[in-house]
């Protein structure tokens, strides 16, 4: 293995190395480094992310940049925002001790104003996304007729993205004499295209099996039927205390569900999306950078750019449709020399969908069992202990209340000392856990998931929602079906528990309907019952039992309460809350209001 002064790098570079704590360079560095500095060929190269490719095109193009030219010597196109900030934020670390050069990022949704100021101090190199690259060249503050590197970052991503047109633009108006990196994680036939009509006889380079992952990730999968989904996903966070992972959605909103729930059940979980504002992205980013937040629940789309290299576990609430995004997904853990865990939660019918990305990692899934209350409430244990073990003592602190302290514990030796501290820390613990059930889908389950045929009739599937409208305006569980199905929110929509107090109430609807709902009832804003109007809002569901107030030590909890999904609580029917007390002097008795019922 080669080090980086081996590669041809100069002390510069390598001192910046250094100082950034790289040791050696990574397959793809090995390989593209000296290709580039060596040759003004152009370059095809196999590379994931995490491989450690933006060190492997950006140091040959600092090694060789005219730093007393203040033109724009290299562009590098990269698909989304967060992986050009981060690009650029790489390249100033890696050019620290480079004098005179800069580099500037230039991506939509932030002011172009403040890009073409930066742009205007003189740049060597410009980190963009297709689309304000073009809306800059258009404008003329960005020049591109110096260049001499172009690089595609992630193209089949960009291409994906359908930034096909502005590809094609860049390209066109970069001069012919330009050496073109091209680095994409697979290579389908619009990559292809643009290697083909643009690139000149391209050297190849490929860093480990195309596609595949690397090696320090192991692949397991749990199935589970679609009901138990989201209680064997806390499971696995509980089992291992100290998870720093990506849970991958396919939906915006199967995203923001899933982080609502962890953030409620009292874990350090946060949802990232594209619905969310860049300055919301920004700050979920950061703290989870900053490792603030234990569990990122992420889309694919918004996900990307992210550069953290520590996650122990990337979670595949769903598998994504596309082999290669799984791909994607699993390469974001077990980065630069460390290991990583990537998880499929899969239902007895989706474990077909496997094999394909078996034979595309080229590595086997291991089969692995949700783990049953006992082995979680263990492991919770001894992370306490270790806690308590390795918890350093601010001893000035506590001193001058030790007297009073050791007064009043006289009476209790070490054994019952342990058990008592332990008990308060742990006992919730151990009583959410107390007769947790074995969520492992048996082959039964298979055949129950095609006779019911998809969606489910149970709480998991109903979104809860609040009314301004009570029993003082005469509303009852019959005029309120009245309502809803007034505002025709989709044929035979189910409806689920009703609660109708004194000047308000709530009620559950189909969650496959939640934003056609809020829709009907605000798309009219003149709906009126008894001459009020009535407001129509998105709330939390009913907690199971009561159970709050968990302090637990890991599974990325954070020490707050949870909400109810039935894990332990058997005996209880779900939402039996504390209000359905008002909820049965409503005379409509709660057991005659689940389910069943329709609406239209
Ligand atoms: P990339 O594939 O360029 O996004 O890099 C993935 C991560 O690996 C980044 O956080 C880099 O800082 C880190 N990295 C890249 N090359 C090396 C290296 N040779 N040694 C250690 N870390 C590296």
């Amino acid at each position: 293995m080669s080090t980086f002064k081996d590669l041809g790098l100069k002390s510069e570079i390598i001192q910046a190395l250094t100082d950034l704590g790289y040791e050696k360079p990574t397959e793809i560095q090995e390989k593209a480094i000296p290709q580039v500095i060596a040759s003004d060929q152009d370059l095809k190269a196999f590379a994931q992310t995490g491989t450690g490719k933006t060190a492997a095109f950006s140091l040959p193009i600092l090694q060789k940049l005219d730093l007393d030219s203040n033109q724009v010597q290299a562009i590098i196109l990269s698909p989304t925002r967060e992986l050009a900030i981060q690009i650029a934020r790489n390249i100033e670390e890696f050019s620290t001790h480079l004098k005179g050069f800069r580099v500037a990022a230039v991506y939509g949704g932030s002011d172009i104003n403040g890009q073409i100021r930066s742009l205007n101090k003189g740049v060597q190199i410009v980190v963009g996304t297709p689309g304000r690259t073009v809306d800059l060249i258009k404008r003329r503050k960005l020049k591109l007729d110096s260049v001499k590197w172009l690089v595609l970052d992630e193209a089949d991503e960009m291409l994906n993205m359908g930034f096909k047109d502005e590809l094609d633009q860049v390209l066109q108006v970069t001069p012919d004499t330009k050496q073109t990196l091209l680095f994409s994680a697979t290579f389908p036939k619009e990559v292809d295209r643009i290697a083909r009509n643009y690139m000149n006889d391209p050297a190849q380079i490929d860093a480990g099996k195309r596609n595949s992952s690397t090696n320090n990730v192991s692949h397991e999968y749990y199935v589970v039927t679609d009901r138990n989904r989201y209680p064997a996903l806390k499971r696995i966070a509980d089992i291992n205390p100290d998870i720093y992972g990506i849970i991958f959605c396919r939906t915006r909103r199967e995203t923001q569900e899933v982080a609502d729930k962890l953030i409620q059940d009292g874990y350090s979980a946060d949802s990232l999306h594209g619905e969310l504002s860049q300055a919301q992205r920004d700050m979920v980013m950061q703290k989870f950078r900053k490792k603030t937040l234990q569990i990122l629940v992420a889309t694919d789309v918004a996900a990307r750019g992210l550069d953290v290299d520590s996650l122990t576990h990337v979670i595949n609430y769903k598998l994504p449709d596309q082999v290669e995004s799984y791909t994607h997904r699993s390469g974001r853990t077990g980065r630069a020399n460390s290991t990583g865990i990537s998880i499929a939660i899969v239902s007895p019918g989706e474990r077909r969908k496997l094999g394909p990305i078996e034979r595309i990692i080229g590595k086997k899934f291991v089969q692995m069992q949700v783990p049953d209350g006992k082995e979680i409430c263990k492991k919770q244990l001894l992370k306490l202990v270790d806690k308590v073990n390795d918890f350093e003592v601010n001893e000035s602190q506590i001193s001058e209340y030790l007297p009073t302290i050791q007064e009043k514990l006289e009476g209790l030796d070490r054994d019952e000392l342990i058990k008592r501290f332990v008990s308060i820390e742990f006992n919730s613990f151990l009583s959410y856990y107390e007769n947790a059930n074995d969520l492992n889908s048996t082959s039964k389950d298979r055949g129950r998931e095609r006779e019911t045929n998809g969606r489910q009739r149970n709480d998991e599937n109903m979104s809860r929602f609040f009314i301004n409208i009570g029993r003082k305006d005469k509303l009852n569980p019959a005029r309120l079906i009245g309502l809803i199905n007034e505002q025709n929110i989709a044929k035979n929509i189910e409806i689920g528990q009703i609660e109708i107090l004194d000047t308000f109430s709530f009620f559950e609807l189909d969650k496959n309907f939640e934003s056609e709902t809020l829709a009907a009832f605000t798309r009219d804003s003149d709906i009126s019952f008894e001459g009020r109007g009535v407001n129509v809002e998105k709330t939390e569901k009913k907690r199971a039992g009561s159970g709050g107030g968990r302090k637990s030590s890991g599974g990325g909890r954070n020490h707050r309460g949870r909400s109810g999904d039935d894990e332990g609580r058997r005996s209880k029917p779900s939402g039996d809350s504390g209000s359905s007390k008002s909820f049965n002097k409503g005379g409509f008795g709660r057991d005659r209001n689940k389910g069943g019922r329709r609406g239209n």
